[in-house]
């Protein structure tokens, strides 16, 4: 099994999943199974490469940008993840209040059931791509694969803006991009931007993997319409894109544990990984070639 195949079988959680065909209520999770301890495992905040923070746990990424006129914050963990986030902005120096801004990059309830809380206590506006806004403010019942499952549901938020596919919005002197990159939910995006250290630029982007859930069908009776199609148009994309630094929303997918060690100090080149995205997306485009194939056979 290769390294990415083992990354993969991690963080897709299949240990969730009895069945790998036709996904169905019944078949949401498996009796008795619970979240996997890797996504509420603690990890140290750090800091990754000039406003760029790392503020989730050993499984469930997180991020804090700062900007001089408030931060962004992008994804949650679960729903009982405010403390945990709170306390490691809180390790580096920073206030959740200064919160102005919360982004996601995709809005399945791993990375957004504590959003609505986080909202409250900070005020801060929610912007996503509009497919992403329309599951964010359902919490999660018009998800496409898992909109059955009352288990993935999460508290609804609500989204004040839209973000199209290569929209570039300034915030606090910030100009970020946005990337719709479709195939893991219908509104899956990555966001990018360039950020100064210590005299040197670093192109720097948030990344949603394109990783199949277990169940999802991609031809034949497909999960959503067009989704084998938004997959290949996402790997495309991704390939191209030009990064220095680049995450992901799974600390597993961008490596992590190979780049980075709890005791270490900071140094801005640590994630400096400018090929590395293209080799994962490569893995991740050789799997969706795998299911295809089954699919057809
Ligand atoms: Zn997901």
């Amino acid at each position: 099994m290769s390294r990415i195949t083992t990354i993969l079988a991690i963080t897709t959680s299949a240990v969730l999943f009895s069945t790998p065909s036709a996904f169905a209520a019944e078949q949401c999770m498996e009796e008795g199974a619970g979240w996997p301890m890797v996504w509420t495992a603690p990890y140290p905040a750090h800091r990754v490469v000039g406003n760029l923070y790392a503020v989730g746990n050993a499984g469930l990424s997180v991020f804090l940008i700062t900007t001089d006129e408030g931060n962004v914050l992008v994804n949650t963990g679960l729903a009982d993840s405010t403390a945990q986030i709170k306390d490691n902005i809180e390790s580096l120096g920073f206030s959740l209040d200064d919160i102005k801004l919360l982004l996601t990059t995709q809005a399945h309830f791993d990375h957004t059931a504590a959003f609505a809380e986080i909202k409250s206590m900070t005020g801060a506006e929610m912007w996503a791509t509009p497919d992403d806004a329309r599951v964010l403010e359902d919490g999660g019942a018009s998800d496409a694969h898992f909109g059955q499952c009352i288990e993935f549901r999460f508290e609804p938020v609500s989204v004040e803006r839209q973000l199209a596919d290569g929209e570039v919005f300034e915030f606090g002197g910030i100009e970020f991009t946005t990337h719709h990159h479709p195939g893991h939910t219908e509104g899956s995006s990555s966001y990018s931007w360039t950020t100064t250290d210590d005299g040197r630029e670093y192109r720097v982007a948030i990344v949603n993997m394109g990783t199949i859930n277990p169940g999802k069908q991609l031809l034949i009776d497909p999960t959503y319409p067009g989704v084998a199609e938004d997959f290949a148009m996402t790997f495309h994309k991704q390939k191209e894109m030009e990064v220095d630094v680049w995450v992901s929303s799974h600390g597993s997918q961008y490596n992590l544990f190979a780049k980075h060690r709890p005791d270490m100090p900071y140094d801005p080149e640590t994630f400096v990984d400018p090929d590395g995205l293209k080799a994962a997306v490569e893995a991740l485009e050789d799997l969706f070639q795998q299911q295809l194939n089954d699919e057809l056979n």
